[in-house]
């Protein structure tokens, strides 16, 4: 027996958070009669639908991206811009969607999956899951700026929690450094709202690491398979 929100993301439906929401929309059935609390548990044997829709049992797939920049990490865009779900769409006929997101701009190390339960663990910030960025940024940041951001600096969204980060290198001819970062939170533009904030702007951000993943043997726009080790070892 398994709770009902949780049914539905592990069908590839919706979030977890997605899934709660449409349950106490009145928008799910369970052996044909509406279901609004959060709490029921359901079996292998009953039939859920969402919208009308019965939930199939599809296998779980799940990818490593090395997403390229000038693609959306979503499953559609209202703006017909390329999808990170279309580069996979020739070969892979499951309902993928990324776990998180990168920006449009960023590249890098991307997860997909039709495991609902597996994305919301991966991505609630409870779960404090370790990303590390490159981020190429304008002018040199300051011994006190990389401390700021170390023990966490104020942005419009509030404090953010301590950070790795180190300066690696300097482009002197660009005035372009450097820099490591990685952080286990995930707030929206949150590197390049960082370094921005102690003065320095991200021209150019990647991913390079999330957990134990790197995105070795893969060039920009290529993916693989997580293992099933990989996949047992992040939740
Ligand atoms: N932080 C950013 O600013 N952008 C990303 O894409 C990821 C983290």
């Amino acid at each position: 027996m398994e709770r009902l929100q949780k049914v539905i993301a592990y069908a590839g439906v919706a979030s977890r958070r997605k899934a709660e929401q449409l349950i106490l929309e009145g928008k799910v059935k369970v052996n044909g009669k509406v279901v609004k609390e959060l709490g029921i548990k359901v079996s292998d044997s009953d039939t859920v639908e969402v919208n009308g829709v019965k939930l199939e049992k599809e296998d779980k797939v799940y990818f490593l991206l090395y997403k390229p920049r000038g693609v959306i990490s979503a499953v559609t865009d209202d703006k017909g811009r390329k999808t990170v779900t279309d580069i996979f769409k020739k070969h892979v006929h499951q309902r993928i969607f990324p776990v998180g997101r990168l920006d449009y701009d960023t590249s890098g190390l991307l997860l997909l999956t039709n495991d609902g339960e597996f994305a919301y663990q991966l991505t609630h910030p409870k779960f404090k899951i370790d990303k590390t960025y490159i981020a190429r940024v304008k002018g040199v940041p300051t011994i006190e700026g990389l401390k700021k951001l170390q023990r966490g600096i104020k942005l419009e969204d509030g404090k953010t929690a301590p950070a790795k980060v180190s300066m690696t290198s300097f482009d002197e001819k660009a005035g372009k450094a450097i820099c490591e970062i990685t952080i286990h939170e995930g707030r929206n533009r949150q590197v390049r709202r960082m370094f921005e904030a102690i003065g320095t702007p991200v021209v150019k951000l990647k991913r390079e690491r999330f957990a134990f993943l790197d995105l070795s043997g893969l060039k920009t726009g290529e993916y693989r398979e997580l293992t099933k080790h990989e996949v047992k070892k992040l939740r």
